[in-house]
Protein backbone atom coordinates (compact mmCIF):
# COMPACT_ATOMS: atom_id res chain seq x y z
CA UNK A 1 0.00 0.00 0.00
CA UNK A 2 1.63 3.49 -0.69
CA UNK A 3 1.83 6.00 2.24
CA UNK A 4 -0.94 8.22 0.57
CA UNK A 5 -3.35 5.44 0.30
CA UNK A 6 -2.29 4.50 4.10
CA UNK A 7 -2.27 8.15 5.52
CA UNK A 8 -6.22 8.07 3.60
CA UNK A 9 -7.23 5.26 4.88
CA UNK A 10 -5.91 6.04 8.24
CA UNK A 11 -7.72 9.34 8.38
CA UNK A 12 -10.74 7.64 7.45
CA UNK A 13 -10.87 5.20 10.58
CA UNK A 14 -9.49 8.30 13.09
CA UNK A 15 -12.25 10.32 11.77
CA UNK A 16 -14.76 7.33 12.52
CA UNK A 17 -13.39 6.82 15.73
CA UNK A 18 -13.37 10.07 16.79
CA UNK A 19 -17.61 10.28 16.64
CA UNK A 20 -17.43 7.22 19.22
CA UNK A 21 -14.71 8.86 21.21
CA UNK A 22 -17.67 12.04 21.63
CA UNK A 23 -19.67 10.13 23.06
CA UNK A 24 -17.54 8.34 25.21
CA UNK A 25 -15.63 10.86 26.61
CA UNK A 26 -17.74 13.82 26.94
CA UNK A 27 -18.28 17.50 24.91
CA UNK A 28 -15.38 19.07 27.06
CA UNK A 29 -12.34 16.28 27.39
CA UNK A 30 -12.86 15.79 23.67
CA UNK A 31 -12.81 18.97 22.73
CA UNK A 32 -9.71 19.60 24.87
CA UNK A 33 -7.83 16.50 24.20
CA UNK A 34 -9.14 14.42 21.34
CA UNK A 35 -9.64 17.03 18.63
CA UNK A 36 -5.94 18.31 18.88
CA UNK A 37 -4.82 14.53 18.16
CA UNK A 38 -3.71 13.99 14.59
CA UNK A 39 -3.00 10.24 13.62
CA UNK A 40 -0.12 9.84 11.78
CA UNK A 41 0.14 6.26 11.51
CA UNK A 42 -1.38 2.74 12.45
CA UNK A 43 0.75 -0.33 12.08
CA UNK A 44 1.84 -3.31 13.62
CA UNK A 45 -0.66 -2.87 16.77
CA UNK A 46 1.13 0.59 17.00
CA UNK A 47 -1.49 4.09 16.45
CA UNK A 48 1.33 7.21 16.37
CA UNK A 49 -0.06 10.18 17.26
CA UNK A 50 1.16 14.28 16.92
CA UNK A 51 0.59 16.35 19.89
CA UNK A 52 1.10 19.97 20.77
CA UNK A 53 3.55 18.72 24.11
CA UNK A 54 5.14 16.21 26.02
CA UNK A 55 2.88 17.00 28.40
CA UNK A 56 -0.64 16.77 26.46
CA UNK A 57 0.54 13.13 25.01
CA UNK A 58 1.30 12.16 28.94
CA UNK A 59 -2.41 12.73 30.02
CA UNK A 60 -3.73 11.48 27.25
CA UNK A 61 -1.68 8.26 27.68
CA UNK A 62 -2.92 8.44 31.02
CA UNK A 63 -6.84 9.29 30.85
CA UNK A 64 -7.60 8.28 27.45
CA UNK A 65 -5.47 5.43 26.08
CA UNK A 66 -8.17 2.42 26.63
CA UNK A 67 -11.04 4.35 25.40
CA UNK A 68 -8.61 5.11 21.95
CA UNK A 69 -7.81 1.55 21.45
CA UNK A 70 -10.78 0.33 22.12
CA UNK A 71 -12.19 2.19 19.30
CA UNK A 72 -9.57 1.87 17.38
CA UNK A 73 -10.15 -1.97 17.42
CA UNK A 74 -13.76 -1.71 16.65
CA UNK A 75 -13.08 0.14 13.59
CA UNK A 76 -11.04 -2.55 12.57
CA UNK A 77 -7.46 -1.44 13.39
CA UNK A 78 -6.21 -3.76 16.09
CA UNK A 79 -4.35 -1.04 18.10
CA UNK A 80 -2.22 -2.74 21.24
CA UNK A 81 -0.19 0.68 21.53
CA UNK A 82 -0.48 4.53 21.61
CA UNK A 83 2.69 6.58 20.91
CA UNK A 84 2.97 10.33 20.72
CA UNK A 85 5.39 12.52 19.12
CA UNK A 86 5.13 16.31 20.10
CA UNK A 87 4.40 18.25 16.69
CA UNK A 88 7.50 20.02 15.08
CA UNK A 89 4.70 22.80 12.93
CA UNK A 90 4.71 26.17 14.54
CA UNK A 91 2.09 26.37 17.45
CA UNK A 92 -0.62 29.18 17.90
CA UNK A 93 0.29 31.41 20.62
CA UNK A 94 -1.31 30.16 23.98
CA UNK A 95 -3.98 32.29 24.10
CA UNK A 96 -5.26 31.20 20.97
CA UNK A 97 -5.30 27.82 21.81
CA UNK A 98 -7.10 29.01 24.93
CA UNK A 99 -9.96 30.62 23.63
CA UNK A 100 -10.23 27.68 21.02
CA UNK A 101 -10.46 25.21 23.54
CA UNK A 102 -12.52 27.28 26.00
CA UNK A 103 -15.01 29.16 24.63
CA UNK A 104 -16.27 30.64 27.89
CA UNK A 105 -13.09 31.69 28.90
CA UNK A 106 -13.64 33.40 32.06
CA UNK A 107 -11.57 36.45 32.61
CA UNK A 108 -9.01 35.67 35.53
CA UNK A 109 -8.27 37.75 38.33
CA UNK A 110 -4.77 38.31 38.95
CA UNK A 111 -3.02 35.73 41.59
CA UNK A 112 -5.53 36.15 44.90
CA UNK A 113 -3.78 36.34 48.21
CA UNK A 114 -5.24 33.07 49.12
CA UNK A 115 -4.31 31.41 46.21
CA UNK A 116 -0.81 32.21 47.35
CA UNK A 117 -1.94 29.81 50.74
CA UNK A 118 0.22 27.21 50.40
CA UNK A 119 0.34 24.59 52.62
CA UNK A 120 -0.93 24.85 56.46
CA UNK A 121 2.25 25.84 59.03
CA UNK A 122 2.98 24.47 61.74
CA UNK A 123 3.33 27.23 64.21
CA UNK A 124 5.21 25.07 66.42
CA UNK A 125 8.13 24.73 63.53
CA UNK A 126 10.06 27.74 64.54
CA UNK A 127 14.10 28.32 64.62
CA UNK A 128 13.41 28.61 68.04
CA UNK A 129 12.28 25.34 68.87
CA UNK A 130 14.65 24.10 66.44
CA UNK A 131 17.53 22.43 68.21
CA UNK A 132 21.17 23.06 67.05
CA UNK A 133 23.48 20.56 67.00
CA UNK A 134 26.59 19.18 65.20
CA UNK A 135 24.32 17.10 62.39
CA UNK A 136 22.12 20.00 61.15
CA UNK A 137 24.26 23.49 62.46
CA UNK A 138 25.19 23.70 58.56
CA UNK A 139 21.52 23.24 57.45
CA UNK A 140 20.25 25.53 60.44
CA UNK A 141 22.89 28.39 59.54
CA UNK A 142 21.79 28.33 56.05
CA UNK A 143 18.28 28.66 56.53
CA UNK A 144 18.75 31.64 59.16
CA UNK A 145 20.30 33.49 56.32
CA UNK A 146 17.66 32.71 54.21
CA UNK A 147 15.22 33.95 56.58
CA UNK A 148 16.90 37.36 56.92
CA UNK A 149 15.38 37.62 53.47
CA UNK A 150 18.58 39.75 52.33
CA UNK A 151 19.83 39.91 48.98
CA UNK A 152 19.79 36.37 47.49
CA UNK A 153 23.33 34.93 47.58
CA UNK A 154 22.77 31.08 46.68
CA UNK A 155 19.80 30.09 44.69
CA UNK A 156 18.43 27.53 45.68
CA UNK A 157 18.80 26.23 49.00
CA UNK A 158 18.45 22.27 48.43
CA UNK A 159 18.17 20.92 52.38
CA UNK A 160 18.20 17.12 52.67
CA UNK A 161 18.47 14.09 54.70
CA UNK A 162 16.49 11.06 56.08
CA UNK A 163 13.20 11.07 57.37
CA UNK A 164 12.15 12.92 60.67
CA UNK A 165 15.52 15.12 60.86
CA UNK A 166 14.11 18.52 60.49
CA UNK A 167 13.67 19.36 56.92
CA UNK A 168 10.35 20.56 57.12
CA UNK A 169 10.92 22.06 60.59
CA UNK A 170 13.30 24.87 59.06
CA UNK A 171 11.21 25.34 55.81
CA UNK A 172 8.50 26.27 57.86
CA UNK A 173 10.70 28.41 60.30
CA UNK A 174 11.87 30.19 57.51
CA UNK A 175 8.22 30.93 56.05
CA UNK A 176 7.22 32.00 59.77
CA UNK A 177 10.25 34.35 60.45
CA UNK A 178 9.84 35.62 56.68
CA UNK A 179 6.69 36.74 57.56
CA UNK A 180 7.36 38.48 60.64
CA UNK A 181 10.10 40.18 59.22
CA UNK A 182 8.39 41.38 55.46
CA UNK A 183 4.76 40.53 56.58
CA UNK A 184 4.49 41.77 52.58
CA UNK A 185 6.39 39.45 51.29
CA UNK A 186 4.67 36.37 49.01
CA UNK A 187 5.70 33.07 50.54
CA UNK A 188 4.54 30.37 49.07
CA UNK A 189 5.46 26.67 50.66
CA UNK A 190 4.16 23.52 49.79
CA UNK A 191 4.88 20.08 49.04
CA UNK A 192 5.79 18.63 45.14
CA UNK A 193 2.47 16.73 45.76
CA UNK A 194 1.01 19.75 45.95
CA UNK A 195 2.64 21.47 43.40
CA UNK A 196 1.84 18.68 40.72
CA UNK A 197 -2.12 18.36 42.11
CA UNK A 198 -2.43 22.31 41.41
CA UNK A 199 -0.38 22.04 37.81
CA UNK A 200 -2.97 19.28 36.87
CA UNK A 201 -5.89 20.71 38.43
CA UNK A 202 -4.85 24.32 36.37
CA UNK A 203 -4.49 22.20 32.94
CA UNK A 204 -7.60 20.39 34.03
CA UNK A 205 -9.64 23.78 34.66
CA UNK A 206 -7.10 25.17 31.47
CA UNK A 207 -5.72 27.70 34.34
CA UNK A 208 -2.53 26.98 33.33
CA UNK A 209 -1.78 30.72 32.70
CA UNK A 210 -2.66 31.35 36.01
CA UNK A 211 -0.92 28.62 37.51
CA UNK A 212 1.81 30.14 35.99
CA UNK A 213 1.49 33.62 36.60
CA UNK A 214 1.05 32.69 40.49
CA UNK A 215 4.37 30.51 40.51
CA UNK A 216 6.15 33.17 38.80
CA UNK A 217 4.97 36.39 41.38
CA UNK A 218 6.22 34.75 44.72
CA UNK A 219 8.88 36.30 46.21
CA UNK A 220 10.23 33.36 47.91
CA UNK A 221 8.99 29.64 46.89
CA UNK A 222 9.82 26.64 48.96
CA UNK A 223 9.24 22.87 47.82
CA UNK A 224 8.97 20.22 50.13
CA UNK A 225 10.22 16.50 49.35
CA UNK A 226 10.78 17.34 46.09
CA UNK A 227 11.70 13.49 44.88
CA UNK A 228 8.31 13.28 44.85
CA UNK A 229 8.26 14.52 41.44
CA UNK A 230 10.96 12.04 40.30
CA UNK A 231 9.43 10.56 37.22
CA UNK A 232 6.66 12.37 36.50
CA UNK A 233 7.88 14.17 33.28
CA UNK A 234 5.21 16.52 32.51
CA UNK A 235 5.51 18.12 36.47
CA UNK A 236 8.89 18.19 36.42
CA UNK A 237 8.88 19.87 33.16
CA UNK A 238 6.94 22.64 34.37
CA UNK A 239 8.49 22.70 37.97
CA UNK A 240 11.72 23.13 36.17
CA UNK A 241 10.24 26.47 33.80
CA UNK A 242 8.44 27.90 37.07
CA UNK A 243 12.40 27.47 39.00
CA UNK A 244 14.05 29.12 36.33
CA UNK A 245 11.55 32.13 36.16
CA UNK A 246 12.19 32.68 39.75
CA UNK A 247 15.99 31.77 39.65
CA UNK A 248 16.17 34.91 36.76
CA UNK A 249 14.25 37.38 38.59
CA UNK A 250 16.38 36.42 41.78
CA UNK A 251 13.68 35.25 44.10
CA UNK A 252 14.81 32.47 46.45
CA UNK A 253 13.99 29.36 46.08
CA UNK A 254 13.92 26.54 48.88
CA UNK A 255 14.04 23.02 47.91
CA UNK A 256 13.87 20.00 50.29
CA UNK A 257 14.33 16.27 49.52
CA UNK A 258 15.02 12.58 50.90
CA UNK A 259 18.59 12.53 49.12
CA UNK A 260 20.87 14.79 47.32
CA UNK A 261 20.18 16.26 43.64
CA UNK A 262 22.18 13.46 42.19
CA UNK A 263 20.83 10.55 43.94
CA UNK A 264 17.03 11.30 42.94
CA UNK A 265 16.21 8.89 40.39
CA UNK A 266 14.19 9.65 37.51
CA UNK A 267 15.32 13.01 37.98
CA UNK A 268 15.64 15.08 34.57
CA UNK A 269 19.86 15.70 34.49
CA UNK A 270 19.19 19.66 33.77
CA UNK A 271 16.91 19.94 36.94
CA UNK A 272 19.39 18.03 38.88
CA UNK A 273 22.26 20.16 37.58
CA UNK A 274 20.16 23.34 37.90
CA UNK A 275 19.51 22.43 41.59
CA UNK A 276 23.18 21.84 42.66
CA UNK A 277 23.57 25.27 41.69
CA UNK A 278 22.61 26.90 44.99
CA UNK A 279 23.75 25.50 48.09
CA UNK A 280 23.06 22.04 49.07
CA UNK A 281 23.63 21.52 53.27
CA UNK A 282 22.72 17.88 54.14
CA UNK A 283 20.93 16.78 57.51
CA UNK A 284 22.99 14.30 59.44
CA UNK A 285 21.55 11.46 61.58
CA UNK A 286 20.84 12.62 64.83
CA UNK A 287 23.79 12.03 67.52
CA UNK A 288 23.16 11.73 71.15
CA UNK A 289 24.14 15.37 72.70
CA UNK A 290 21.30 16.63 69.52
CA UNK A 291 18.97 14.06 70.95
CA UNK A 292 19.28 15.01 74.58
CA UNK A 293 19.30 18.88 73.46
CA UNK A 294 15.63 17.51 71.74
CA UNK A 295 14.17 15.80 74.87
CA UNK A 296 14.99 18.26 77.31
CA UNK A 297 13.18 21.43 75.14
CA UNK A 298 10.04 19.09 75.15
CA UNK A 299 9.83 18.10 78.59
CA UNK A 300 10.30 21.59 79.49
CA UNK A 301 7.31 22.42 77.31
CA UNK A 302 5.77 19.13 78.48
CA UNK A 303 6.25 20.44 82.58
CA UNK A 304 4.55 23.28 81.89
CA UNK A 305 1.86 21.72 80.30
CA UNK A 306 1.40 18.56 83.09
CA UNK A 307 2.47 20.78 85.89
CA UNK A 308 3.70 18.97 88.52
CA UNK A 309 5.07 16.09 86.76
CA UNK A 310 8.14 15.41 87.83
CA UNK A 311 11.09 13.44 85.81
CA UNK A 312 13.74 11.76 87.71
CA UNK A 313 16.67 12.19 86.92
CA UNK A 314 18.81 9.93 84.03
CA UNK A 315 15.41 9.29 82.04
CA UNK A 316 16.22 11.60 79.09
CA UNK A 317 19.46 10.45 79.11
CA UNK A 318 18.19 6.83 78.92
CA UNK A 319 15.81 7.94 75.59
CA UNK A 320 18.34 9.92 73.56
CA UNK A 321 20.99 6.68 74.17
CA UNK A 322 18.63 3.90 73.10
CA UNK A 323 16.33 5.47 70.58
CA UNK A 324 18.38 6.60 67.73
CA UNK A 325 16.11 6.13 64.71
CA UNK A 326 14.57 9.55 64.56
CA UNK A 327 13.82 12.94 66.17
CA UNK A 328 10.11 12.06 65.23
CA UNK A 329 9.95 8.68 67.30
CA UNK A 330 11.88 10.58 70.00
CA UNK A 331 9.10 13.17 70.62
CA UNK A 332 6.72 10.61 69.91
CA UNK A 333 7.75 8.56 73.01
CA UNK A 334 8.41 11.55 75.28
CA UNK A 335 4.60 12.23 74.45
CA UNK A 336 3.40 8.93 75.23
CA UNK A 337 5.81 9.54 78.34
CA UNK A 338 4.19 12.12 79.88
CA UNK A 339 0.75 11.44 79.09
CA UNK A 340 1.17 8.16 80.78
CA UNK A 341 2.88 9.42 83.79
CA UNK A 342 0.05 12.29 84.03
CA UNK A 343 -2.52 9.47 83.80
CA UNK A 344 -1.31 7.46 86.46
CA UNK A 345 0.14 10.34 88.31
CA UNK A 346 3.50 8.68 88.99
CA UNK A 347 6.79 10.41 88.66
CA UNK A 348 8.37 9.44 85.10
CA UNK A 349 11.15 6.87 86.40
CA UNK A 350 13.55 4.63 84.17
CA UNK A 351 11.27 2.01 85.26
CA UNK A 352 7.86 3.56 84.05
CA UNK A 353 9.66 4.60 80.69
CA UNK A 354 10.77 1.06 79.93
CA UNK A 355 7.35 -0.23 80.52
CA UNK A 356 5.67 2.57 78.82
CA UNK A 357 7.96 2.31 75.75
CA UNK A 358 8.77 -1.02 75.31
CA UNK A 359 7.61 -1.48 72.03
CA UNK A 360 9.71 1.69 70.50
CA UNK A 361 12.82 0.81 72.41
CA UNK A 362 12.41 -2.87 71.30
CA UNK A 363 12.23 -1.44 67.77
CA UNK A 364 14.96 0.95 68.22
CA UNK A 365 16.96 -1.98 69.16
CA UNK A 366 17.47 -4.27 66.73
CA UNK A 367 19.26 -2.94 64.43
CA UNK A 368 19.54 -5.78 61.57
CA UNK A 369 21.63 -4.46 58.78
CA UNK A 370 21.03 -5.80 55.11
CA UNK A 371 24.60 -8.09 55.04
CA UNK A 372 23.56 -9.99 58.63
CA UNK A 373 20.16 -11.07 56.49
CA UNK A 374 22.14 -11.67 53.22
CA UNK A 375 24.51 -13.94 55.52
CA UNK A 376 21.48 -15.74 57.28
CA UNK A 377 19.86 -16.72 54.70
CA UNK A 378 22.74 -17.80 52.42
CA UNK A 379 23.16 -19.82 55.70
CA UNK A 380 19.65 -21.11 55.80
CA UNK A 381 19.47 -22.48 51.87
CA UNK A 382 23.07 -23.40 51.76
CA UNK A 383 24.15 -20.64 48.67
CA UNK A 384 26.92 -18.58 48.51
CA UNK A 385 26.71 -15.44 49.42
CA UNK A 386 28.54 -13.51 46.66
CA UNK A 387 25.65 -15.72 44.89
CA UNK A 388 23.12 -13.32 46.96
CA UNK A 389 24.44 -10.21 45.21
CA UNK A 390 25.14 -11.85 41.38
CA UNK A 391 23.72 -11.66 38.59
CA UNK A 392 22.48 -15.92 38.12
CA UNK A 393 18.77 -16.44 37.41
CA UNK A 394 18.61 -20.34 39.39
CA UNK A 395 15.18 -20.40 40.85
CA UNK A 396 17.65 -21.95 43.47
CA UNK A 397 19.49 -19.00 43.66
CA UNK A 398 16.65 -16.36 42.83
CA UNK A 399 14.27 -17.35 45.73
CA UNK A 400 16.70 -17.03 48.79
CA UNK A 401 17.84 -13.78 46.89
CA UNK A 402 13.91 -12.63 46.87
CA UNK A 403 13.91 -13.81 50.73
CA UNK A 404 16.52 -11.74 51.70
CA UNK A 405 15.18 -8.93 50.14
CA UNK A 406 11.62 -9.15 51.68
CA UNK A 407 13.71 -9.51 54.63
CA UNK A 408 15.31 -6.14 54.17
CA UNK A 409 12.69 -4.30 53.58
CA UNK A 410 10.43 -5.61 56.48
CA UNK A 411 13.57 -5.78 58.93
CA UNK A 412 15.53 -2.56 58.09
CA UNK A 413 14.27 0.89 57.41
CA UNK A 414 16.28 1.14 54.31
CA UNK A 415 14.46 2.36 50.92
CA UNK A 416 14.05 -0.11 47.85
CA UNK A 417 16.82 1.87 45.99
CA UNK A 418 19.58 1.33 49.45
CA UNK A 419 18.47 -1.96 49.29
CA UNK A 420 19.03 -2.42 45.16
CA UNK A 421 22.40 -0.77 45.54
CA UNK A 422 22.87 -3.76 48.11
CA UNK A 423 22.06 -6.26 46.23
CA UNK A 424 24.79 -6.01 43.73
CA UNK A 425 23.40 -2.70 42.28
CA UNK A 426 19.32 -3.23 41.20
CA UNK A 427 16.83 -1.69 40.38
CA UNK A 428 14.41 -0.99 43.03
CA UNK A 429 11.42 -2.47 40.76
CA UNK A 430 13.81 -5.57 41.27
CA UNK A 431 13.49 -5.16 44.59
CA UNK A 432 10.15 -4.35 44.65
CA UNK A 433 9.03 -7.08 42.54
CA UNK A 434 10.92 -9.52 44.85
CA UNK A 435 9.77 -8.06 47.69
CA UNK A 436 5.96 -8.84 46.33
CA UNK A 437 6.82 -12.29 44.96
CA UNK A 438 7.56 -13.55 48.43
CA UNK A 439 4.39 -12.00 49.76
CA UNK A 440 2.47 -13.59 47.26
CA UNK A 441 3.94 -17.03 47.91
CA UNK A 442 3.82 -17.02 51.76
CA UNK A 443 0.17 -17.24 51.36
CA UNK A 444 0.25 -20.44 50.02
CA UNK A 445 4.13 -22.11 50.59
CA UNK A 446 3.90 -23.03 54.14
CA UNK A 447 7.63 -24.01 54.12
CA UNK A 448 8.45 -20.67 52.63
CA UNK A 449 6.42 -19.19 55.45
CA UNK A 450 8.11 -21.24 57.89
CA UNK A 451 11.30 -20.42 56.75
CA UNK A 452 10.37 -16.83 57.01
CA UNK A 453 9.23 -17.34 60.57
CA UNK A 454 12.54 -18.83 61.12
CA UNK A 455 14.84 -16.52 60.10
CA UNK A 456 12.94 -13.37 61.50
CA UNK A 457 13.54 -15.05 64.54
CA UNK A 458 17.17 -15.73 63.87
CA UNK A 459 17.53 -11.74 62.77
CA UNK A 460 16.11 -10.52 65.68
CA UNK A 461 17.64 -12.55 68.44
P1 LIG B 1 11.54 15.81 57.94
O1 LIG B 1 10.76 16.83 57.20
O2 LIG B 1 13.02 15.93 57.75
O3 LIG B 1 11.07 14.40 57.70
P2 LIG B 1 10.41 17.10 60.23
O4 LIG B 1 10.88 18.48 59.98
O5 LIG B 1 8.98 16.81 59.95
O6 LIG B 1 11.33 16.04 59.50
O7 LIG B 1 10.74 16.72 61.76
C1 LIG B 1 10.10 15.67 62.44
C2 LIG B 1 9.79 16.10 63.83
O8 LIG B 1 10.99 16.24 64.56
C3 LIG B 1 9.09 17.42 63.89
O9 LIG B 1 8.12 17.40 64.91
C4 LIG B 1 10.19 18.40 64.23
O10 LIG B 1 9.71 19.49 64.97
C5 LIG B 1 11.13 17.57 65.06
N1 LIG B 1 12.53 17.96 64.92
C6 LIG B 1 13.41 17.54 63.99
N2 LIG B 1 14.60 18.10 64.17
C7 LIG B 1 14.49 18.90 65.24
C8 LIG B 1 15.38 19.78 65.94
N3 LIG B 1 16.65 19.91 65.55
N4 LIG B 1 14.91 20.44 67.00
C9 LIG B 1 13.63 20.30 67.40
N5 LIG B 1 12.74 19.50 66.80
C10 LIG B 1 13.15 18.80 65.72
MG1 LIG C 1 9.18 16.57 55.83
Amino acid sequence: MNGERAQEMTNETWVQVREGLLKRVGRNNFVTWIEPLRLMGLDDGVARFEVPTLFFGDWVQRNFADHIRLRLTEAGSPVERLEFAVSNSPRPPLKEVRTAAAPVAKARPAPAEEDLRGAPLDSRFTFDSFVVGKPNELAHAAARRVAEGGPVTFNPLFLYGGVGLGKTHLMHAIAHELQKRQPGARVLYLSAEQFMYRFVQALREREILGFKELFRSVDVLMVDDVQFIAGKDSTQEEFFHTFNALVDQNKQIVISADRAPGEIKDLEERIKSRLQCGLVVDLHPTDYELRLGILQQKADFYREQYRGLVIADGVLEFLAHRITTNVRVLEGALTRLFAFASLVGREITLDLAQDCLADILRASDRKVTIEEIQRKVAEHYNIRLSDMIGPKRLRTIARPRQVAMYLAKHLTPRSLPEIGRRFGGRDHTTIMHGVRKIEELMATDSQLADDLQLLRRLLQA
